[in-house]
């Protein structure tokens, strides 16, 4: 059974959506504590608001030193919201290399996976990551 490759029924698309959201809920935590960490009091209204990453672009004192240290973050908020962007064009949990249907355990541990684990494996022997 946890090799099979099957659709998603609409169900799971749903629960995998929620999963995704409450991930990116969190990711935004972590990007606020950093930056309250970083940059200090004087902007922690302008932090408190952020919620999406071209909000930070609209605070001043933020250098690429910051913006690097946020780097993994950035990667997975833009693995969320591509999976969210698939979910919303019926186009979620199918790979997008082979178009096979990506296993349902898999997408329960990394809902934003974008590869079944065999194109993936074969990425990572290149070098490509995603
Ligand atoms: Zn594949």
């Amino acid at each position: 059974m946890s090799r099979e490759r099957r659709p998603l029924t609409g169900k799971e698309v749903q629960e995998f959506k929620q999963k995704l959201l409450e991930q990116k809920e969190r990711l935004w935590q972590e990007i606020r504590e950093t930056l309250l960490g970083k940059i200090g009091r004087d902007y922690q209204d302008q932090i408190r608001s952020v919620n999406e990453w071209e909000d930070l672009a609209q605070i001043d004192l933020l250098e690429e030193t910051v913006l690097g240290v946020l780097e993994a973050q950035k990667e997975e908020l833009e693995a969320i919201a591509q999976a969210l962007w698939r979910i919303d064009n019926d186009e979620y949990g199918r790979c997008l290399e082979c178009g096979k249907w990506i296993r349902y355990k898999r997408l329960q541990i990394r809902p934003w996976s974008s590869y079944c684990t065999d194109c993936k494996g074969r990425k990572e022997k290149k070098g490509i990551s995603g």
